[in-house]
């Protein structure tokens, strides 16, 4: 059941070759077989097989769609009234939303099983799922390795088939990063595509939630399902949504991929290029022109984007004062104190590091050294996206430098770690989509291409990822010992 596609699953509970209570319990069965990976900070069996046994009536009654009874795993990003919304925080531990974020809404209206909530990185914040409270997560392709982050548990849940789908977010490349480093398709759709509400807060200006999958297709039904506006989310497009899984047919002749030279410098692990080069020439063969472009601002993504998501962070942040929200210290002996100690004991080194050099650069007199320059960066790579997309349908490169590298090789070094993300974070500073494709396998580890389209483009992007996917089966590689 495991390695069928969302449309095959579909089609099994139309026909009734099983329920969505089995299918439920089948995925809820291989949850607790493969806890040693922590992709799961919270399982919601009983409460899963509850909304099954509810799809199994709609699916009856005939009043059901593409994802009705399709069991799903959720980043426990997402706000949730059923079961503790942690982003994987001490400050969060006891924390019971009292309300359901948008994409929660969403997903129980298109008749989906929620089966859990998934570890990650405290508040986001991280390449490696290792700074999650809950400990870290494991690579099922090795155990040793990270999965990626900071929404790694659900690539997890995907990659080691504990789920057919999974929610992430992305804000400076936590869908696709982990995607690619655990052999599966994800998507960071255009900012605005999809709803923040319930989302709790990284850097709200580059914060987008995104849909996991084992292929393009499963992805599309995902994002469908997910995506429209929502009032409730101020910087929510108010755009059509166009029925993705009918749009990635189209035949790719003509289109115009773009390759960035600043996507392939000395930084890139020459194993990753070579499966990027037969990549590019099957794009070809499909009748793809394959042009050099110039993305010149490239190596400013990272400092700029770390000074802008540090800087929204502090601000975010500061909402969890030991008052209002979460963790309190035990008898603190005044305001300042309970404030002090609340913050001290539940906020992990990470988000500690970047709760400071944020308020240190909104700080009067370091504001335009630093956020004000910030920001005029991001205005330039945005201009070389702009530019960029005058002449091609597509940018692609390689997701990551080099596929997963090994638990506890980068904590004690940020830098090397912020590093990691050097071709996935500009595309959040311009708020443009991408989508991470598994491409090769170098010594047991998954290798992801990313291609990079243009605002409200997802359906483009789908459409290529699909057309590879039918043309290669690097997507339906299992991890061994997980089929
Ligand atoms: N690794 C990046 C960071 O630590 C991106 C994380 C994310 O996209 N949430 O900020």
């Amino acid at each position: 059941m495991e390695e069928l596609s969302v449309r095959q699953l579909a089609q099994g509970l139309a026909h009734r070759q099983f329920s969505s209570v089995e299918l439920t319990r089948h995925f809820l069965a291989r949850m607790q077989a493969h806890r040693h990976l922590n992709a799961f900070i919270t399982e919601m069996g009983e409460q899963a097989v509850r909304q099954a046994r509810l799809a199994d009536q709609r699916i009856r009654s005939g009043d059901h769609g593409p994802l009705t009874g399709i069991p799903l795993a959720h980043k426990d990003i997402f706000c949730m009234q059923d079961g503790k919304t942690t982003c994987g925080s001490k400050m969060l531990d006891n924390f019971i939303a009292p309300y359901d974020a948008t994409v929660v809404q969403k997903l129980e209206q298109a008749g989906c099983v929620v089966l859990g909530k998934t570890n990650m990185d405290e508040f986001a914040m991280g390449s490696s799922s290792e700074n999650s409270f809950y400990g870290p997560v494991r690579n099922p392709w090795n155990s040793d390795c990270v999965p990626g982050g900071s929404s790694g548990g659900s690539a997890v849940a995907v990659a080691a088939r504990m789920a057919p789908l999974a929610t992430g977010t992305d804000t400076g490349g936590s869908i696709r990063q982990p995607a690619a480093f655990c052999g599966i398709t994800g998507l960071k759709p255009t900012y605005g595509r999809v709803s923040r509400y319930g989302m709790v807060a990284y850097a709200s200006s580059l914060d987008q939630a995104g849909p996991f999958g084992k292929s393009a297709l499963d992805c599309a039904y995902l994002l469908q399902a997910m995506s429209g506006f929502d009032d409730r989310d101020s910087t929510c497009m108010d755009e059509p949504v166009p029925v993705y899984p009918r749009k990635l047919d189209r035949s790719l002749r003509g289109k115009v991929v773009g390759i960035p030279d600043e996507y392939f410098s000395e930084g890139l692990d020459p194993e990753v290029r070579v499966f990027m080069e037969r990549a590019i020439a099957w794009a070809e063969k499909e009748g793809c022109i394959i042009e050099n472009i110039r993305l010149p601002n490239t190596d400013l993504a990272i400092p700029a984007y770390y000074v802008i998501a540090m800087a929204e962070c502090s601000s975010n942040l500061s909402r969890y004062d030991g008052v209002r929200f979460g963790y309190r210290c035990r008898e603190p002996k005044n305001l300042h104190d309970l404030y002090h100690r609340s913050r001290s004991e539940a906020f992990g080194a990470e988000v500690k590091r970047r709760i400071m050099i944020g308020t240190y650069a909104l700080s009067t007199g370091y504001y335009d050294a630093y956020y004000r320059k910030a920001q005029q960066i991001r205005r330039l790579i945005s201009e070389d996206f702009n530019k960029a997309f005058q002449d091609v349908d597509y940018i692609l490169g390689p997701t990551t430098p080099e596929p997963a590298f090994r638990i506890g090789e980068k904590v004690d070094d940020p830098v090397t770690m912020y590093l990691s993300d050097i071709y996935t974070i500009s595309v959040n500073l311009a708020g443009i989509p991408a989508v991470s494709i598994p491409c090769g396998i170098h010594k047991g580890l998954p290798v992801g291409m990313q291609l990079i389209g243009n605002h409200f483009e997802e359906d483009k992007l789908l459409n290529f990822a699909h057309q590879y996917q039918q043309a290669t089966d690097w997507h339906t590689r299992c991890p061994p010992g997980f089929e």
